[in-house]
């Protein structure tokens, strides 16, 4: 499997399981699946309401002794409405209560947007958000760093920032993310994103790989393209005797990106990581790369809402 080293020498399989949207009464089989068939990658986020039940697979497998904690790299995500300065490490503390460990693998600012404290779900107008003045990106970083020396997270990151967003974090401080979570395959490829995140040491990964088809309805587009359907992909996943979503997520091992897919079903959860024995040719992903059409799937509209200070989450 391939890996994704960091400067202290850490390393992350570049497969992992993603959580988000794994019913309560699932996730806790998928996650002992995964782990079971060579997983040791697990992505999660207090707001998908289900750490306390991806931890209880967590304790079984490593109860049974044969797979350790140090193996696995467990990743979880700070929600939007505790990035207050004295709101994020208590927000970590309840998720690492949750997955009922010691320790995170790597954390992450979720989106680059705040909530105020007591809006538990999705904000319903503009007085539910506070502005990038009340609640600047380095007052929430800060305190990542501060968890980062306390031990209680290993390594530290963002997710679904823009370029720019990155370069003003990092303008201000010499502790830059290792980590950006985005959305990414090959009808959102952003190169010019993964370019800067190459040049400067912050690794990549590659979030909703075969198109999130199970988002709710309210967050999807009418008439939304399929990748799982998309014809060049199902030819090549032929060629290769692989399946659609099979030559997606090793596209982005191949581009040097970690990649999460998400699946509850067993078959599909081994199919996912045995793609790492598929080897896509230079014609096969000069193909893919023919594919980019900046879709995104996961807008962020759903937080730019008339009136706040988010009115472009990902070009600012
Ligand atoms: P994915 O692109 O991973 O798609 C998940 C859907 O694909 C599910 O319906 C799943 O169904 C199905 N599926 C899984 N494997 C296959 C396969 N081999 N063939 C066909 N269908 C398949 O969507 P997500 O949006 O969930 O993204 C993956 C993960 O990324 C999330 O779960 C989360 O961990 C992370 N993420 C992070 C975000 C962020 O803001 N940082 C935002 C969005 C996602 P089934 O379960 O039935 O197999």
């Amino acid at each position: 499997m391939k890996q994704l080293k960091f400067k202290n020498g850490d390393s992350m399989d570049a497969i992992g399981l993603g959580t988000w949207k794994s019913d309560k009464g699932k996730v806790t089989d998928a996650v002992r699946i995964a782990l079971e068939n060579g997983y040791r990658h697990i992505d999660c986020a207090a707001t998908y309401g289900n750490e306390k039940e991806v931890g209880d697979a967590l304790v079984e497998v490593f109860g049974k002794g044969e797979i350790k904690r140090k193996e696995v790299w467990v990743t979880s995500k700070l929600w939007n409405n505790a990035h207050k300065k004295e709101d994020v490490i208590p927000a970590l503390k309840k998720t690492l209560e949750d997955l009922q460990l010691e320790y995170l693998d790597l954390y992450l600012i979720h989106w680059p947007v705040a909530f105020k404290p007591e809006i538990n779900g999705f904000p319903e107008g503009p007085d539910d958000y506070l502005s990038l003045e009340e609640v600047p990106l380095i007052e929430t970083w800060n305190e990542m760093i501060k968890a980062q020396k306390d031990g209680l997270v290993k390594h530290i990151g963002v997710s679904n920032f823009s370029r720019q967003k990155l370069q003003r974090l990092m303008a201000q401080t010499d502790h830059h993310p290792e980590m950006n979570q985005v959305e990414m395959h090959p009808y959102l490829q952003q190169k010019n994103l993964l370019e800067f995140c190459n040049k400067n040491s912050i690794r990549v990964t590659a979030y909703s790989p075969l198109g999130s088809g199970d988002r709710p309805d309210n967050l999807k587009a009418d008439n939304e393209p399929s990748l799982l359907e998309n014809p060049v992909i199902k030819e090549i996943a032929e060629k290769h005797e692989a399946s659609a979503g099979q030559i997606l997520i090793k596209w982005s091992v191949q581009r040097g990106t970690a990649v999460i897919p998400k699946s509850t079903n067993e078959k599909r959860i081994k199919e996912n990581l045995e793609s790492d024995k598929i080897q896509l040719d230079e014609k096969d992903m000069k193909k893919i790369a023919d594919l980019d059409r900046h879709y995104r799937y996961v807008t962020g509209k759903f937080f730019e809402v008339e009136g706040n200070s988010y009115q472009n989450i990902y070009d600012d």
